[in-house]
């Protein structure tokens, strides 16, 4: 089989988006599929809707049309603000899209009635990660001025933490999101029944017994990919981590010392540095480099440490194995590794998987953590 290459578990997949779909049906909480580290693979968008996800997410256009031409027919929502290059795109493939700037609504509003169509929006507010959002002091104006463009219609409000700055959403946030909600239902007459609480990282807050008040959606993508929780990398509990491994080949395996020896400058991805420690270790290098991943982001088997990785070449110490030139080692990534091994066009995607019927899980608190 081709090398290096993703295999992708659809088994494993389908059963981390239903623990979470079900578990979160509980709050009152639906959750939007987000695709955008499978670049929108249809077979990823299939099955997280198998799995009872009521939307997909993706934040490129590229990728929504991408499962529209697979013919998947799901309500999509574009996750980032639309460029105002791309309006016409938006409005044709997806339901919805994320709003920040009224100049980019106004080209929709636009383009939707070019079509004859009716564009749902959300509107992003800031709570502190300092990435997209309008400042809540702003929101009321904000929808004023949205409820007068036409063939836009305003579905409600959302907010995003933690992928800037780290900021996690917790029970002030949380809280701000819900009041800026309630303040929207008072003073606009406004019908809104979406308010999408954030990403991966709002579960902790939700499992731990956040107070969920008006929140009623999140965007989950990270978690149901990966089965960790983005804030402090853990494992969630019943939940696969292992759904996508990163299968690299060796091409050497040679006893080396483990120290380097030579006038020491500069390497082709870091300053000057010394290897460090002292004798003979097991050396093995694998077919794959930063071309094809984030080699910090991948989680090497028991008794292998990853030293070094430059474009085409990644470093391993084997410890008291020494493998076969030719053997296959697989790792678990974090979600910059699969950002990265997807995009890589050297990579092969390998879906593996029936289609997808694992045992119920009745209760996500007492199952064992995942492998
Ligand atoms: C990427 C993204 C998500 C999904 O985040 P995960 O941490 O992968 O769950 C949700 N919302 C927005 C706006 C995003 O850009």
């Amino acid at each position: 089989m081709n090398t290096p290459r993703l295999d992708i578990n659809l088994d494993k997949i389908f059963h981390n988006a239903s623990v979470l779909v079900k578990r979160l049906k509980e709050d009152g909480i639906s959750v939007t599929g987000v695709t955008k580290a499978f670049l929108g693979a249809p077979q990823i968008a299939r099955i997280m809707l198998k799995a009872g996800v009521t939307s997909l997410g993706d934040s490129r256009i590229s990728n929504i049309e991408r499962m529209r031409h697979a013919g998947i027919l799901a309500r999509m929502v574009l996750i980032r603000s639309p460029m105002i290059s791309q309006v016409d795109r938006v409005v044709a493939s997806a339901d919805m899209s994320v709003n920040t700037e009224l100049d980019v609504l106004c080209a929709l509003s636009a383009a939707a009635l070019r079509i004859g169509k009716v564009h749902d929006v959300l509107l992003m507010v800031e709570l502190g990660d300092l990435r997209e959002g309008i400042m809540p002091s702003d929101i009321s104006d904000f929808v004023q001025q949205v409820a007068l463009l036409p063939n836009i219609k305003l579905m409600g409000l959302g907010t995003n933490l933690a992928c800037r700055n780290g900021i996690s959403p917790d029970n002030e946030n949380m809280t701000k999101l819900s009041a800026a909600v309630r303040q929207l239902y008072a003073a606009n007459s406004v019908n809104a029944t979406i308010v999408s609480g954030g990403n991966s990282s709002n579960l902790n807050w939700i499992f731990d017994g956040g107070k969920i008040g008006k929140i009623n959606n999140l965007r989950l993508g990270e978690s149901i990919l990966l089965g960790r929780e983005p804030l402090q990398r853990k494992a969630i509990l019943g939940l696969f981590t292992d759904a996508t491994k990163l299968v690299a080949e060796v091409i050497e395996s040679k006893i080396k010392p483990s120290k380097a020896w030579g006038t020491i400058a500069q390497s082709a991805f870091k300053g000057a540095r010394n290897s460090v420690g002292s004798g003979n270790i097991n050396q093995a290098i694998l077919a794959i480099g930063r071309q094809d991943t984030d080699p910090e982001g991948l989680q090497a088997p028991k008794g292998v440490i990853v030293l070094d990785a430059s474009s085409d070449h990644t470093i391993l110490d084997t410890g008291k194995n020494k493998l076969r030139v030719g053997e296959e080692v697989s790792f678990q990534l974090n979600y910059s590794a699969l950002l990265s091994a997807m995009t890589s066009p050297y990579v092969s995607k390998n879906f593996t998987g029936s289609s997808a019927i694992l045992r119920p899980n009745p209760d996500l608190h007492f199952l064992p953590a995942a492998a």
